[in-house]
């Protein structure tokens, strides 16, 4: 189905993600891989393009597209190379970049936001513990008051460009006895004295992404290094969820989609019975319905953009995109592999890469179970 939400300056500004993407890193994927890191050429090089300040205004260095159809094509473009590179780049560009836009003073746009749109300063938001990840609110990583700054204790972990980041935005505990209310957000320097890296964790899936355990051991900050309101970080997080799990949602698609034309192409070529294995009518059903399956899904999150874009779209519809999405892609992805026989068994085959690289989309950025939580609530149950 022709999807109609890009116009031709989307598809113009597409083709340079592509070429930027062609030239630099589809050559490089694997020792992305090999390196468990997103090397910081492709940071700079993405923020020269104007790929990283899509969020940011014009005078801190960004383009301020002021679009979300913008970061939904990078994302796409991303996605359709590598899931990696799409959660890493979604995570600084998409989710903590309208952060420090929306949340912060002059001053700090000044030290955070030029950085942030060349690639210099690669981010990363800390909201999960090793305790719990789902209820945010239960946090406890603590920032206590020392004179005119605050001093934070604490871990995190599961944390996506954390092992490289130079500036986390830490969901910590600034009033224990307000539970939800007492959560500020504070921007760490990586450099500070007090914080330490965990592991490079050795994920299932996406070995080219660096996610790290985060340690803060006596570390000072100031109220010059607060995001937003003093206690009010439950409330910031829960305002800028739907962005983070709309970008999930374009990221999922664009990535099972790839990868099932890919299969397509597969199926038309693999002989057996002597006949491509795509004409066998089992595999030809379960191909249409596939591609029924991605396009429907498709249509929704294209709707979601749009909403997003016009800025009138809700959590519950952003939870309803990003659980339904990453169920679909898992769906989907287990058929390739399946449709590929021995091969989608061979890590080789991109097919069983992204098959693993899929598995977690169901986990993070509030997990499946949270979404339907969410939903169902809302129904009022
Ligand atoms: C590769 C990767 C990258 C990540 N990147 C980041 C990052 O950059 N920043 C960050 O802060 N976090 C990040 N996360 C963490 C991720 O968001 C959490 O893993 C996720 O929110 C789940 O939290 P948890 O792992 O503690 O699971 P738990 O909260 O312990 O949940 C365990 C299980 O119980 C279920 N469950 C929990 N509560 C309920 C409920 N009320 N009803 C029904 N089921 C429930 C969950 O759905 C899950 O299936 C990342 C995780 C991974 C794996």
């Amino acid at each position: 189905m022709k999807r109609d939400i890009y116009e031709d300056d989307h598809e113009a500004f597409r083709e340079s993600v592509k070429a930027f993407l062609d030239r630099t890193v589809v050559p490089n994927v694997d020792d992305y891989a090999e390196n468990k890191q997103i090397p910081r050429e492709f940071w700079i090089g993405a923020g020269k393009q104007g790929f990283l300040g899509l969020e940011i205004p014009e005078e801190f260095g960004g383009s301020a597209a002021g679009d979300y159809r913008f970061n939904a094509v990078v994302a796409e473009e991303l996605a359709k190379v590598n899931m990696s590179l799409a959660s890493s780049w979604g995570i600084h560009a998409d989710i903590v970049a309208p952060y420090l836009v929306h949340l912060t003073t002059d001053e700090q746009k000044k030290r955070w936001l030029p950085g942030v749109a060349s690639g210099e300063i690669l981010c990363g938001i800390g909201m999960t513990e090793p305790s719990g990840g789902s209820d945010l609110a239960a946090l406890k990583t603590t920032a206590t008051r020392d004179g005119d700054g605050w001093v934070l204790n604490g871990s995190k972990t599961f944390i996506t460009n954390g092992y490289y980041g130079d500036l986390i935005v830490v969901a910590a505990r600034t009033s224990p006895e307000k539970k939800a209310r007492g959560i500020t957000l504070f921007a760490v320097d990586t450099t500070t004295e007090g914080f330490t890296r965990g592991r490079k964790l050795d994920k299932v899936g996406q070995p080219q992404s660096d996610t790290s355990e985060l340690f803060f051991e006596n570390l000072h900050v100031t109220d010059d290094d607060i995001v937003g309101e003093l206690d009010g970080g439950f409330i910031h997080m829960m305002q800028n969820l739907p962005q983070e799990r709309l970008n999930c949602a374009v990221a999922n698609i664009a990535h099972a989609k790839q990868i099932l034309e890919e299969t397509l192409d597969y199926t038309k070529q693999r002989q057996a019975f002597g006949t491509a294995i795509g004409t066998l009518q089992h595999n030809k059903f379960l191909l249409a319905e596939q591609f029924t399956s991605i396009e429907v899904a498709e249509a929704y999150v294209d709707k979601c953009v749009m909403a997003h874009t016009r800025g009138e779209l809700t959590a519950i519809d952003a939870a309803k995109a990003k659980w339904w999405s990453s169920q679909v892609q898992n769906e989907v992805l287990d058929h390739c592999v399946q449709l590929h026989g021995g091969y989608g068994f061979m890590n080789e085959y991109r097919v069983a890469r992204a098959w693993k690289d899929a598995r977690v989309t169901k986990i993070w950025a509030g997990s499946n179970e949270i979404m339907k939580e969410l939903i169902g609530r809302d129904l009022g149950l």
